[in-house]
């Protein structure tokens, strides 16, 4: 089954483990938690090549992505062990310049909203689990993006307030989106992308 954004067959048992770290209930080991999401970001990303690859391994890049976005701030502000923040340092720059040189006709992208409400809102079901061909019926806005966020949009007739929940998907799936989510990770830690 492909979903509207790849995931692996874990992916509920992943997104629990950072869930629960970003929360401060971690269960298990923390940094080896943050240092398997960084690996396999960076994995999947140095498989992928530019970001203008495709198929199932640079799928991944947005789940690994969300992912270190998920720890980044146990790895800021959480007192890690040595060399977990270097090494989610080094993967998210590289994921992070994956974009350079790219353009794409869109005006606005999910990681344009504040970081901590992505994470707090994520519509992680719909995303994460949906069939790609059975979603796009009757798809909303608001499936995709907090109502918070979007009543809180000023200009009507810009991105994102005047898109289709189909348009917002797409820009959800845009291959500079991952990019995008690595930058703002990259925030969280304090560290510029290059
Ligand atoms: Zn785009």
């Amino acid at each position: 089954m492909s979903t509207v954004i790849p995931v692996p067959d874990n992916w509920e048992e992943m997104l629990g483990g950072w869930e629960s770290l970003r929360q401060g209930y971690p269960a298990g080991d923390q940094d080896e938690t943050a240092r398997d999401c960084a690996r396999r970001l960076d994995e999947t990303a140095s498989a992928a090549g530019a970001v203008s690859g495709s198929g199932p391994q640079s799928d991944l890049v947005l789940f690994w992505t969300l992912g270190l976005l998920h720890v980044a701030p146990y790895v800021a502000f959480g007192n890690p062990g040595p060399g977990v923040e270097d090494e989610a340092v080094a993967v998210l720059r590289r994921a992070a310049s994956r974009d350079e040189g790219q353009s794409c006709e869109h005006a606005w992208h999910p990681y344009d909203v504040e970081v901590d409400e992505v994470l707090k809102y994520l519509p992680e079901d719909l995303l994460l689990s949906s069939p790609v061909e059975e979603v796009l019926d009757g798809l909303l806005p608001e499936d995709l993006l907090s109502t918070y966020y979007l009543d809180a949009l000023e200009d009507e007739e810009a991105e994102p307030a005047n898109l289709s929940g189909p348009e917002i998907l797409a820009r959800w799936q845009c291959p500079r989106t991952a990019p995008g989510f690595a930058r703002a990770a990259l925030d969280y830690l304090g560290a510029t992308v290059h």
